[in-house]
């Protein structure tokens, strides 16, 4: 397989180059040449595949024949090491958990995918330069990325994080673990960690010294993985025969992008709703037609905390650029802040399921989508664990949630950032 870049003033790459690249040279993203549906009676029999058939058949044609079938499949065992389940939560809505993993969030997928494919490509080359992922975080790409990454031997990490915008959990779970994991906690946004992290990309200094490379889902190997548990969702509930709709969470849009991807390999996907919070940029961009990126606004669903979606040029590309054709396919919905815990509230005494702030706006949108469309099903992802965002949770509800044992493992570590403030000290330490 090979991939384009978006801006389409770079030349194709292997699998390969575009994992180890992350962006194109000339800033793009990168998108694969070619989709082809899976085979009908792969759907036909999907409920007697298991789940790691299931995501080795997804991945494979991305991968082609830069990995080996059997180191692949070996990569997929080791990535799904957890489960996926969809909790009934109405007659016609279910939620699919995709916290069980190691940091609670479903960026454990896509950042175990990466971080075992680099270390794959990385294998013969013990005696060359380290390979440097670097990464801002909003909160859970970082714990997911530092966790994910820990020990993958040529493979160096820096996490910037926006300083006292994530909460106690998320700052443990990429603060502390060490070996090969640093985090920079930046006096600023997300917005202004991830503009620090473009400009480094962009930087010439580094030729030579340090290759970068991103653990955002800019990149195909943390993007791509994600079509993974829609499949599984769909195998949950195939025998309900109800079409299906998915309600994501989105924030940089890769998750729901990456619904769209298995969407276009065939499964059976009525539509998507995208659901956010304040930063509402693609939800506007639906209703009227316009698109303007936005300074972001700090919300109590800070994963979504994004005013610049890095991923919706994916989701035009994969809808032909056409407008029409994208509303035909995706709704989007946004939430206040006041909204959202309300809805916590709603479905604890409703249906006694405990959402996150996240996955209650997915709620949400869902609901909101339902109301003109009856007789689907809907899903709404459940993104992390509600305990990762503890201080936003109502009190009476969060003094519910027992301690998961994961994060217990990390709460009484001690933390270790660098604290920083501008791309120039930034730039220092990489050199260093
Ligand atoms: C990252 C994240 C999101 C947003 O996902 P995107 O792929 O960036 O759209 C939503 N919820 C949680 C909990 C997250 O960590």
């Amino acid at each position: 397989m090979t991939y384009y870049s978006l801006n389409k003033q770079a030349p194709d790459v292997s699998f390969q180059e575009a994992v180890v690249k992350g962006l194109a040279p000339d800033k793009g993203l990168y998108f694969p040449n070619e989709i082809n549906a899976l085979p009908q009676h792969f759907f036909d029999n999907i409920e007697n595949l298991d789940n790691n058939t299931i995501a080795f058949e997804a991945i494979a044609p991305f991968v082609g024949n830069e990995i080996p079938e059997q180191d692949l499949k070996q990569i997929v065992k080791e990535v799904l090491s957890f489960d996926f389940p969809v909790e009934k939560v109405e007659d016609n809505i279910s939620a699919l958990e995709l916290y069980h993993g190691p940091t609670m969030a479903f960026k454990d997928v896509g950042a175990r995918f990466m971080a075992r494919c680099l270390g794959y490509f990385n294998k013969d080359k013990a005696n060359q330069e380290n390979v440097t992922v670097l990464v801002a975080t909003s909160g859970d790409t970082g714990g997911a990325v530092a966790s994910g990454f820990l020990g993958v031997e040529g493979v160096d990490v820096v996490i910037l994080y926006p300083s006292g915008k994530v909460s106690d959990i998320q700052e443990k779970q990429l603060t502390t673990l060490g070996q090969n994991i640093v985090a920079l906690e930046v006096d600023g946004t997300f917005d202004d960690c991830q503009a620090m992290v473009k400009t480094a990309f962009l930087d010439e200094a580094y030729k030579g010294k340090r290759t970068l490379t991103s653990a955002n889902s800019i990149n195909i190997a943390r993007w791509l993985p994600q079509m993974f548990y829609f499949f599984f969702a769909y195998k949950a509930l195939k025998s309900n025969g109800k079409k299906l709709v998915f309600s994501v969470p989105s924030g940089n849009y890769g998750n729901i992008c990456a619904g769209m991807m298995a969407q276009r390999l065939g499964l059976p996907v009525h539509h998507f709703v995208t659901a956010t919070n304040a930063n509402n940029i693609v939800p506007e961009y639906l209703e009227t037609g316009n698109y303007h990126t936005k300074q972001s606004v700090q919300t109590i669903s800070n994963a979504m905390d994004v005013g610049d979606p890095s991923n919706f040029i994916r989701i035009q590309e994969l809808h032909d650029n056409d407008i029409s054709a994208l509303r035909q396919n995706l709704s989007g919905y946004s939430y206040s802040d006041v909204e959202t815990t309300k809805a916590i509230h709603h479905l604890y005494e409703s249906a006694n399921y405990i959402a996150d702030p996240h996955g209650a706006i997915g709620y949400l949108a869902l609901k909101a989508y339902l109301k003109d469309n009856t007789d689907v099903h809907g899903v709404f992802l459940e993104t992390a664990h509600p305990i990762k965002f503890l201080p936003v949770m109502p009190k009476s509800i969060s003094d519910n949630i027992p301690m998961p044992r994961q994060i217990e493992a990390v709460l009484h570590k001690e933390k270790q950032s660098i604290k920083m403030s501008n791309y120039e000290q930034l730039k220092t330490y990489l050199l260093s």
